[in-house]
């Protein structure tokens, strides 16, 4: 249900009907992913006598990344599945690292690793991403991983490109035929979304699909032009504020992907206030793609212990 502002603009009583976007609630939607995955792991312990477990490990003590680790622990206890955090100094040299991934790699109780980025600047992260077990890679950051999603037989689904297909998806808005505008080509939110959009199939049925879809960065040329004609607008920047209701078609979707910190506040890619008056629907933040990720990331746990059965 779109809601509704009546604005009185004069003594005459004269009324302007402002329709704001309708929200979508990714707490809302994340809370019933999780509740799906309870019970799914509910029936794995029950048919199995199996407890999926994840392995985070944290390297160095980044407050973002702490509170990002005691998240995940948290949604994993109340889901059913185990987890368990390795907090390492920020001194760890890569080659302890690989080490330490080698070895869950090896154990059979670790069905999925976790490796909490960003790391310090001494460690590739390449390297290391690319030594988790492609069957415990639960991020989906391992190349035979973004391979298979490319190919369109994925078998893990990175977790925030997967939240947003999941948003849109439980509200009832299809893409397949759409114009996505994504903003943003990183390897973990913008290019893979970009990639999941446009495939022939998917799991969520043919309409979360088949998008017709153009990727931007910091390299395009009258992005407002894009942005404008965009039906499903994707922000995944890391600046806060950066799409201005003028880069809005109205009746655009608008996604906001962006966490970013504005004098202690939590803010997106996207002005909110003056956005939503133009869409039909917006994520906000925080409490929109955020909460998404971390559903995403227990779905693929459990995917983990099931592969690994
Ligand atoms: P990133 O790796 O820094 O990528 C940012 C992208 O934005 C790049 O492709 C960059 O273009 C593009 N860009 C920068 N300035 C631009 C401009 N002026 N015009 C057009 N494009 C521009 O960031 P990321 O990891 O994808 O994350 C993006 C945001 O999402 C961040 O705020 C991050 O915190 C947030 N995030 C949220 C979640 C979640 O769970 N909600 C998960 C991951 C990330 P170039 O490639 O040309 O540099």
């Amino acid at each position: 249900m779109r809601s509704l502002r009546l604005a009185s603009l004069d003594k005459t009583h004269w009324k302007e009907l402002v329709l704001a976007a309708e929200l979508l609630d990714g707490k809302k939607t994340a809370l019933a992913i999780r509740a799906e995955i309870k019970d799914d792991a509910a029936a794995l312990k029950e048919s199995q006598g199996i407890t999926p477990l994840l392995l985070a490990i944290l390297v160095g003590e980044d407050p973002a990344s702490m509170v990002y680790v005691r998240n995940k622990e948290r949604a994993c206890t109340k889901a059913g599945i185990a987890s368990r955090v390795e907090r390492i100094p920020g001194t760890t040299t890569e080659d302890e690292l690989l080490a330490m991934i080698q070895s869950a790699n090896e154990d059979a109780s670790v069905n999925g690793i976790l490796v909490q980025l960003p790391l310090p600047d001494h460690i590739s992260e390449k390297r290391v991403l690319d030594a988790i077990h492609p069957l415990k890679d639960v991020d989906a950051f391992h190349p035979e991983n973004v391979g298979l999603m490319m190919q369109g037989r994925p078998r893990f689904l990175p977790c925030t490109p997967h939240g947003v297909m999941q948003i849109l998806h439980r509200y009832n808005i299809p893409v397949s035929g759409k114009h996505v505008v994504v903003v943003g080509r990183s390897e973990i939110v913008g290019k893979p979304l970009a990639a999941m959009l446009v495939q022939r199939e998917s799991s969520l049925g043919k309409d979360a699909v088949n998008a017709t879809v153009t990727i931007c960065h910091s390299r395009t040329n009258d992005l407002a032009a894009i942005t404008n004609s965009a039906d499903v607008l994707v922000a995944a920047v890391g600046r806060a504020n950066f799409i201005t209701a003028d880069m809005v078609k109205p009746g655009c979707v608008v996604v906001d992907v962006g966490i970013n910190r504005v004098d202690d506040k939590l803010v997106g890619d996207v002005e909110f206030d003056t956005v939503r008056e133009k869409a039909s629907h917006i994520t906000p933040v925080p409490g929109g793609v955020g909460p998404l990720t971390i559903a995403m990331l227990l779905r693929n746990t459990l995917t983990a212990a099931e592969l690994q059965r």
